[in-house]
């Protein structure tokens, strides 16, 4: 299996493990763009948010139940920003749909 992140599933890669139900994980980020830095995936692969459908969509209201705990449990009161990339455009470089969930500082709009 070559995608990077089912590695870090199966533990074959190992990450820095952050918060995990049965069908999703978190695991730090290892290049953090903010002091608080994780990334939220399914375990199962899904190469981008272009291929959510009706079959396999249950998962993602699972990983925005999982962000809003993590929030809870690391003090990100003040708030907090997600972010999906997707596709070249998007500036995705990892091909399994992930969720940057990013804290404890301010961020811009647009971008920043
Ligand atoms: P993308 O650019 O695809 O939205 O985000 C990929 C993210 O995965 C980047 O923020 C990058 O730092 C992170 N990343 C890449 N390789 C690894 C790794 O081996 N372990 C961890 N924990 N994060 C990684
Ligand atoms: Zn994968």
């Amino acid at each position: 299996m070559e995608c990077l992140f089912c590695k870090i599933v199966d533990g074959s890669i190992p990450s820095k493990k952050v918060f995990e139900t049965e069908n999703v994980l978190a695991f730090e980020d290892i290049d953090p763009q903010a002091p608080f830095h994780v990334i939220v995936i399914p375990k199962t692969h899904i190469a981008s948010a272009a291929e959510i459908n009706r079959q396999n969509s249950a998962v993602m209201s699972e990983i925005f139940e999982v962000i809003a705990k993590i929030a809870e449990e690391n003090q990100l009161q003040d708030g907090f920003r997600v972010v999906n990339n997707c596709g070249v455009d998007g500036g995705q470089t990892v091909e399994h749909i992930h969720f940057h969930l990013m804290g404890r500082r301010r961020f811009g709009w647009p971008a920043g």
